[in-house]
């Protein structure tokens, strides 16, 4: 780390649970984000301040008037750009430092395989079951942990799927593919634009904490925020020893 550095992350070098070694740590990471609009502004907002060294958007979306109500990496003078485009820009001019990779894709299937190999972390923004499945399918079969947020109308969710340990559950493990959840889009439901703030925040929270190996992670948990009331509610989550996705997993580490 030259000078320049060492004051930039001072405030985490300060930390005894981050140090030089932890920052060096966060420098040599890479995390994919899948998802650069609500949940993905905030996090990779986070993530590019904090100097995680390579950052990878993933999303097929342009930036639209709609979304800047809640997606605060992109800017009014930018609608119409590629959102992860848009990303790059406010990545770069937050921290230099940060190496960003733009690509403008609806990522699913083998795609997905082949980004997840080599990541520290995921980190799903996206707003679909169908993505979240193939995110989570990818993660597992690259051992690589996720970090998974959502947010609809005055209502948050958020958990971590660290499939490299043997008894933390797998996304589908929770949320099984044939349960018939139903896609509720912000576009027809609306959301509270803090709120996507608020979770995605937590989700570079817990992507940190796992890059550094700090505190407890929030794996086999699963949080769920009611805005309204403020109010967090915590869910405690089991694999099952019958998901499609991950059963084959060894039982014990
Ligand atoms: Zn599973």
């Amino acid at each position: 780390m030259n000078d320049t550095q060492l004051l930039r992350y001072s405030r985490h070098i300060l930390l005894d649970e981050v140090g030089i070694e932890g920052q060096a740590r966060l420098l040599a990471a890479h995390i994919l984000f899948i998802g650069a609009g609500g949940l993905g502004s905030p996090a990779a907002m986070y993530l590019a301040a904090s100097g995680v060294g390579r950052i990878t958007l993933v999303d097929d979306d342009a930036v639209d008037l709609t979304n800047l109500q809640r997606q605060v990496m992109h800017t009014t003078e930018r609608i119409g750009t590629p959102k992860v485009d848009s990303g790059r820009e406010a990545l770069r001019a937050i921290n230099p430092d940060v190496v960003v990779t733009a690509l403008r894709e609806r990522a699913d299937g083998q795609r997905l395989q082949e980004l997840v190999q080599g990541v520290s972390v995921v980190l799903d923004c996206s707003d679909n079951f169908a993505t979240r499945h193939a995110v989570n399918r990818a993660c597992v079969a690259a051992r690589v942990p996720l970090v998974a947020g959502a947010a609809i109308r005055f209502d948050g969710q958020l958990s971590v799927f660290d499939t490299r340990r043997a008894d933390c559950p797998c996304y589908a493990c929770v949320f099984p593919q044939e349960s018939g959840f139903e896609d509720v889009a912000c576009s027809t439901m609306g959301v509270f634009a803090p709120l996507v703030g608020i979770v995605g925040a937590v989700q570079a929270a817990e992507a940190l904490k796992l890059l550094l190996h700090v505190g407890t992670p929030l794996a086999g948990r699963l949080l769920l925020l009611d805005g309204r009331a403020m109010e967090w509610t915590e869910i405690k989550t089991a694999r099952n020893p019958a998901c499609p996705v991950c059963a084959g997993r060894p039982a014990h580490a």
